[in-house]
Formats: structure tokens, sequence, C-alpha cells
């Protein structure tokens, strides 16, 4: 799996990764099944939330994840209503015990929160510092808000911005992928596949997917990932509950797509105009 530095500590991390999120409602044997299969296969960033499952989804990973603690580039998030001083430490502390390990690799303020950004940005400094965490990113936020961010924190702090991503949806590449890039922070696409809406094939553009796909001998799924992931610096995490998924998912790394091809995934799928807020799901 090919891997590039995450964020401004240059830790090499897989360009593909699993996300976990609404895990709880699926087949639990499968799901930690398909986990292990995409961890087999490379893919050792595992993104999951205090949220998923309320809690439930951390321990389904900590079952996935058994033994094998030190592959995996573990991150989790911390809701918004946690997001005090006090709340961050406390739910970083719950995290790790469903979790079953001693540490996070990266842990992420989900949205925006009505606490003022320093007191959770001190908690999380502190967590690095007692070496619960061993970074901190955010998810969710637009440039106005990597601003404050980066006035609070300082430069070289934050680890990553997890956003919203896919074909159908390509707002961060007006302006919160060139601040990311510009700052050195990671951005890791969520919902890749647009949450289970993926262009079908009999539409325009699923149909482009399908004739690309054809001439790699892939499928349309690991084109659409591949696009999202074209840069040094992007990582994406498509949630699998199927090991089958998983392994296909993990194979769009080694799909090498040619510039035209590129450019003819981009019209098909167009930017659109720059929104005036940040889409989220
Ligand atoms: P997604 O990854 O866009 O799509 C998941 C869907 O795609 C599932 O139905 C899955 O089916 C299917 N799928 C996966 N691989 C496939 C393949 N190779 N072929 C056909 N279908 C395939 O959905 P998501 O869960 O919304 O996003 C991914 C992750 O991003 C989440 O799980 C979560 O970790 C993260 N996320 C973060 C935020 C945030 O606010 N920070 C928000 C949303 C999501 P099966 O399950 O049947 O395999």
């Amino acid at each position: 799996m090919t891997t590039h530095p995450f964020g401004p500590s240059g830790r090499q991390v897989p360009m593909l990764g699993q996300g976990t999120w609404n895990m709880e409602r699926d087949d639990r044997a499968a799901a930690v099944a398909a986990l292990r299969a995409g961890i087999d296969a490379g893919m050792t960033h595992i993104d999951t939330a205090e949220m998923y499952g309320s809690g439930r989804v951390e321990e389904l990973v900590a079952e996935a994840i058994a033994g094998r603690r030190d592959e995996v580039f573990l991150v989790s998030k911390v809701l918004p209503n946690n997001a005090s001083f006090k709340g961050v430490l406390r739910a970083c502390e719950a995290s790790l015990k469903r979790l079953g390990t001693d540490r996070l690799d990266v842990y992420l303020l989900h949205w925006r929160s009505r606490h003022p950004l320093e007191g959770t940005l001190e908690a999380f400094e502190k967590l690095v510092n007692d070496g619960k965490i061993g970074a901190w990113g955010v998810s969710n936020f637009d440039v106005d808000d990597l601003e404050e961010a980066l006035a609070v924190a300082g430069p070289g702090r934050i680890a990553c911005n997890q956003v919203l991503y896919h074909l159908g949806e390509r707002a961060i590449e007006h302006a919160v992928l060139p601040w990311c890039r510009e700052h050195e922070v990671a951005v890791v696409a969520y919902s890749p596949f647009g949450s289970g809406r993926f262009p079908a094939p009999g539409t325009s553009g699923g149909r482009v997917l399908v004739q690309i796909a054809a001439m790699h001998d892939a499928a349309p799924h690991q084109v659409a990932l591949r696009f999202l992931v074209r840069e040094a610096g992007m990582f994406a995490i498509p949630k699998a509950s199927r090991p089958d998924h998983a392994v296909e998912n993990a194979g769009a790394a080694t799909l090498e797509l040619t510039p035209a091809e590129l450019e003819r995934i981009g019209r098909a799928f167009p930017r659109g105009r720059l929104p005036r807020e940040l889409p989220v799901i």
C-alpha cells in the first residue's frame, strides 16, 4: 500500500484507510472480518469516533485490532459537546478504554463546538504530552475555522482535516484543500463513495467510471477512490462491512490512472461553484 507523509509530523500513512460509521448496524462478525481483511491488505488507518453507535463501534474496532495494535494507525474523534478542556480528557480516556489501547495515533474534534477552541486544543496538547495521543486534528473545518485553529495552536500542530469528499461533492478543492496543502495539513476524505450513494452505472458519470474501470480490469469503486487520492497528502477512508469490499478498496492503491483519465473523471463530475458553507454529511 502506498504511504504518504501525514501532516506536519511526516509520519507515513497508507493513502487508503477504513471508516467505521454505522458499523454497529452491520453483521458484527462480517464487519470485524472486513476490518481485519483491510488491515491485511494494508489499509491500517482505521477511523472511528465516540459518536459511532454511542461507543459500540469503538468496541468493535477493539475486537478487530486485538493483538495487532502496533500495525494500526488509529484515529478517533471527540464529540463537540464533550470538547471542553476537561471533557476532552474524559472522552479520550473512555475511547481508549473502549478501544482496548493506551494511545490513539490521532484524535480529532468531530466538528466545530460551542466550547472555545482554546480549551479543546489545550486538552489535545496535554494528551500529546501525556503520550495518550500521537497528534491531533480537526474534522469538518472550513478555512476560517482552520485559520482560527492555526492562530490558537501555532504552526505545525494540526495533523489533518477530515472532510466530506467524493465525486459528487468536490467543494473542498476550492479553498480547504489549497489551505491544507499550504500548511502541510493532511486531508482525509470521508464518505468517499457518497455514503452508499455511488453513481449508478446507467448515469453519464457512472458510465465513465465503468468504461475507465474496464480499461484497467478494475471496479468503478476503485476508479473513484483512486481519483480522490490522486495527489500526495490526500487520504480516503472508505467504509466496508464486507471483506470482499475491503480487499477491493485496498486494490485501488495500485491502480494507475492516466492524466487523460483523471481529466475525464473530473469533467464527468464537475467541481461546481464555491459554496457559502463547507458541505458536511
Ligand atoms: P462511504 O465509505 O462513502 O460508503 C460506504 C458504503 O459503500 C457502504 O454501503 C459499503 O458497503 C459500500 N462499499 C464499500 N466498498 C465498496 C466496494 N468496493 N464496492 C461496492 N460498495 C462498497 O460511507 P461513509 O461510511 O459515510 O464514509 C466513510 C467513513 O468516513 C465513515 O465510515 C467514517 O469513518 C468517516 N466519516 C466521517 C465523518 C465526519 O464527520 N468526520 C462523516 C461521515 C463519515 P458495505 O458496508 O456493504 O461493504
